[in-house]
């Protein structure tokens, strides 16, 4: 297998903080291993490895499947914390449909929709945006739909404390799609709450009617 440290080719977020440019060597053993992984199934698929169009094929996709399993490498709650504020907001904050991307771990193929984040504040608010990070350092794990969404819920609810929080997942999984003759429209949705949006009925109903179920 070819052993090149410079070539980042096809790695697409290589240039940026998320990678591995601390540990690129032991990186380029992994993607080495995983190349040859990928190469054994394509002679188990009675494929010719060695045919132009597969040439660098396993290489590929063990740089893809990295870059889909990255959140690995990120620890949510403490990318929450970098962006706490002290704020007496004290109503529903909603982030919703949040593209989401993940893979299911039964056969390692896509499963992709939205999430819908809402929590209630008890002091303390978290930027905006670290709402859909949290989801896509979830998702970029092998996971499955339900327990996704209640790592989402127990990382915003361990880090602000606050009154309650809601996470919905509404996702099409390709292991159903690709596999089952009718099963090509199914949604599938996960929903996983805390504090107020468990005891107070309205609570839930609104964060319900604000995301359209
Ligand atoms: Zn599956």
């Amino acid at each position: 297998m070819a052993n090149n440290k410079t070539s980042h080719s096809g790695y697409s977020s290589c240039a940026d903080d998320d990678c591995c440019q601390e540990n690129c060597d032991t990186d380029q053993e992994i993607i080495s291993s995983m190349s040859e992984a990928v190469y054994t199934m394509l002679e188990g698929i009675g494929e010719n490895p060695e045919r132009e169009g597969l040439k660098k094929t396993p290489e590929r996709v063990a740089r893809s499947m990295r870059f889909l399993t990255k959140g690995y490498l990120e620890d949510p709650e403490e990318m929450l914390k970098k962006a706490v504020f002290t704020e007496s907001y004290d109503e529903m904050v909603l982030v919703k449909e949040i593209e989401l991307f993940s893979m299911c771990e039964h056969h390692m193929l896509p499963f992709f929709g939205k999430a819908h984040v809402a929590y209630i504040p008890d002091g303390k608010i978290v930027g905006l945006s670290k709402l859909g990070r949290v989801v896509d350092v979830y998702a970029r794990r092998l996971q499955v739909q339900e327990r996704l969404t209640q790592q989402i819920r127990d990382a915003i609810q361990n880090v602000l404390n606050p009154r309650g929080v809601g996470v919905v997942i509404e996702a099409k999984h390709m292991c159903m799609v690709m596999r089952g003759v009718e099963k090509q429209n199914s949604i599938t949705t996960t929903s996983a709450m805390s504090g107020e949006f468990l005891s107070s009925q309205s609570t839930r109903s609104e964060f319900l009617r604000l995301i359209g179920l």
